[in-house]
């Protein structure tokens, strides 16, 4: 049966690691600073920002949440984050999606200086990432990055297969993974037979949201399996893996909860520690 990869852990030791950076940032007078907005009040996303939040102070982050009434204009966020654009005391800068129907996600995601879009979903931020150029990458797809880095699981010329295509993860995590010099294939809603390409992984990392999508007849023997949904189902929280099967065929697999989510946050304070770096010149 498989062994079991926990991002709390690790999590844990990078935080620990980033608290000791931000403490001689600090000394330097450099205090990296987080800013959340939230439009509404969806309690998943509220209890992510929260948690973002939590996080960011532990660390010695600065941070600011910034809460907006569901019924706020597109024109009073654009604003807003041209004037946190214009702060220096603020180095990253991250709008909680999904963001209410009348506002544009991608008008605000493209509104964000990339220097400060510690999310990495600025198009010029993808397209650095796309063209193999250093920059900030999406926090699930780095997070997942790191975590299967320090298991020790090679990805060169690995068959990496991800379930899923969505730009804040599917894909990036896919971009990122073919740097590495694996060999990527995406399926999603339209794929034809998913279980015939889960069957061909070496790495499996399933991100579409669909409670119990895969299970263990639908992956080979040894198979490493990184499962990034959350479902919320009969109140409790459930990945797109249904781990007690997938963990008699796998030979190393995450949980949910307590797998790819600590280490999404994680690389969201490396990244705006990396921002305020590079921004003061460090
Ligand atoms: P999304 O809804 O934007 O995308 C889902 C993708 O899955 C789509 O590309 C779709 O084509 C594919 N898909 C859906 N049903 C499918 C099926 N039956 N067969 C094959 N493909 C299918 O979602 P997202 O933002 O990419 O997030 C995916 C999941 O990951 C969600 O459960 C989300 O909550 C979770 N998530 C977790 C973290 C974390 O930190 N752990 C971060 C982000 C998202």
């Amino acid at each position: 049966s498989a062994e079991v990869i926990y991002g709390k852990p690790l999590a844990e030791e990078l935080r620990q690691e980033m608290k000791e950076e931000v403490s001689a940032l600090h000394e330097k007078k450099i205090h990296p600073k987080l800013v959340v907005v939230i439009i509404g009040e969806d309690p998943a996303s509220m209890s992510y920002v929260k948690g973002k939040q939590r996080a960011s102070e532990k660390v010695g982050l600065d941070s600011e949440l910034i809460e907006l009434p569901v019924d706020t204009s597109e024109q009073y966020l654009l604003d807003l984050i041209d004037r946190l654009n214009q702060d220096d005391e603020v180095h990253g800068i991250l709008v909680q999606l999904p963001v209410p129907e009348h506002i544009s996600d991608q008008k605000i995601i493209e509104s964000i200086d990339p220097r400060k879009d510690v999310d990495g979903f600025h198009p010029m931020n993808a397209g650095r990432m796309l063209t193999g150029q250093d920059t900030f990458y999406p926090c699930t797809p780095y997070g997942i990055l790191v975590m299967l880095k320090r298991a020790s699981i090679s990805l060169e010329g690995k068959h990496v297969v991800i379930v899923g295509r969505s730009n804040l993860v599917g894909k990036p995590v896919g971009q990122l993974l073919l740097n590495e010099n694996a060999t990527v294939t995406h399926c999603h809603s339209r794929t034809k037979d998913l279980r015939h390409h889960t069957k061909q992984a070496d790495i499996l990392i399933v991100a579409a949201g669909r409670p119990s999508l895969v299970s263990g007849e639908d992956i080979s023997e040894g198979t490493v399996v990184i499962d990034v949904g959350v479902n919320r189902v009969d109140g409790k929280l459930t990945g797109d893996v249904d781990f007690d099967s997938a963990k008699e065929v796998a030979s190393y697999i995450t949980p949910v909860p307590k797998g790819v989510g600590p280490m999404t946050i994680t690389m969201l304070l490396h990244n705006t520690i990396e921002a305020a770096k590079r921004i003061h010149g460090q």
